[in-house]
Parts: structure tokens; sequence; C-alpha cells
């Protein structure tokens, strides 16, 4: 599967160097010289990934990064930020204005793949929403739609199957009400935040029968963890 990937750097060299490393099978890039031409490249195709500088002539690489996140249609694409800088304060900008990873320069290609496929992986784009999950026992096929768990299948709701699809890709961490809203629900629904409560303990009480239910972890003050299961007979 081709990794689509748009890379907004003015430096030629430096592009040049980038297209390079990431020529062949696995990946395509596609090249912008700045933000306005980002967004020209974003209309005609959207990336699975957005490789970006901070330090842009004009609209810098963070203010790219902020507007490409207030557009439903592109908030959801991965994007490592690329700088020269490596001082706290601008990381934290970086991440804050929604980038999902930094790299600062030089870095090696090994890392920058490193990078990119931890990125996606985490992100999990959508080509890998259809691929079948497991954790201890517990199975989720998106596409026939069935969650098992050990050889019995569990009847869910469609809501707690999203919901759980949603915590099998992004194991072991923490996300907010209002997180869960616009991953599962979607940013233009209004639900209370309520809600989330309510569709939790559903799944649990699907979950609870076969003893999985403790893998929807409650953090307090904060929101709601995966935290994948031990498989029964490993213990
Ligand atoms: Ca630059």
């Amino acid at each position: 599967m081709t990794v689509h990937v748009l890379l907004v750097e003015d430096e030629a060299p430096l592009r040049e160097m980038l297209c390079f490393a990431l020529s062949g099978e696995a990946y395509e890039v596609t090249e912008a010289g700045d933000a306005g031409e980002g967004f020209t490249r974003l209309r005609e195709r959207r990336p699975d990934l957005i490789l970006l500088d901070w330090m842009l002539p004009g609209m810098s690489g963070v203010e790219f990064l902020r507007r490409l996140r207030r557009e439903a249609a592109w908030r959801d694409i991965p994007v490592i930020m690329l700088t020269a800088r490596g001082e706290e304060d601008d990381r934290v900008q970086g991440l804050e204005a929604g980038a999902d990873d930094y790299l600062v320069k030089p870095f090696s290609t090994r890392e920058l793949k490193a990078r990119m496929a931890a990125v996606l992986r985490r992100t999990g784009r959508e080509q890998d929403r259809e691929t079948p999950l497991s954790a201890g026992g517990l199975r989720l096929d998106p596409v026939a739609h069935k969650v098992t768990v050990h050889d019995g299948a569990l009847t869910l709701g469609p809501t707690e199957f999203r919901l759980l699809h949603f915590f099998m890709r992004h194991p072991e961490r923490v996300f907010s009400r209002a997180q869960l809203l616009d991953h599962v629900w979607g940013r233009d629904v209004y639900v209370e935040e309520r809600t989330v409560d309510v569709h939790i303990r559903r799944l649990r009480k699907a979950l609870a029968p076969h003893g999985y239910d403790a893998c929807i972890q409650t953090v307090r003050s904060v929101g709601y963890r995966f935290s994948a299961p031990l498989a029964p007979d490993s213990h």
C-alpha cells in the first residue's frame, strides 16, 4: 500500500533529498514550496501524511497547521513537523497546534521513516480501519462488523462497536470525553459529554460476562483508556 506524502518545505535541496529518501514503492511524495502551494496540493488530493517545515516564507508551518486543523476534511491528516529549532517552547507550540510528531533537523532518513510509520500506526489511517484487530482473546472485525471473545460472538450496539473499534486502534492511550466525542461521534454532532459515559457503561456491560470489562479503564479527571487484556490462560 503506497503512502501518499505531502511535503511542504521551502528549501529545494532538502525537498530533493527527502523525495529521494522516500522514493520507492512505499511512498509517493507531492512537493510544495510554501503554505499556499501546500493548500493547492491538498485540494487536489488528500495525502495520508504531511511533512511540514516550520520556517516557511509567508505563512509559517504552525499557521498552516492551525488552518489545516480547522478544516473538517483535513483535520485528521497526520502531520510531522520538520524544524531546525529544538526549543521546548516551539515543540509545545507545534504539538498544541495539532502536530502528531516533531523532527529536529538534521535527521536521518531512517529516523524519519520510523517516525512516519509510528504516526501512521497511531493515527490509524483510513485503510487501516478495515484491518481486523485483536487484544488478548478479544477480536474485532470491522468489515464483518463482528466482535468475538475467544470463540463466542459478542453483541454490541453500533455506538459501542465504534467506541471499541476506536479504543482498540489506540490502546494504552487516555482520551477525554470531548476527544472521544470528536473521534467516535464526529465533531459536527452535538452530544453531551455524559453521553460518552452511558455508552462506556453499555460497552463494559457487554464485555463483563467474558471478563473483559476491566480493559475499559476510567482515568480519574481525564477520561478513558483501553488497556489490552491479558489472555485468561496467561495468568
Ligand atoms: Ca524552511
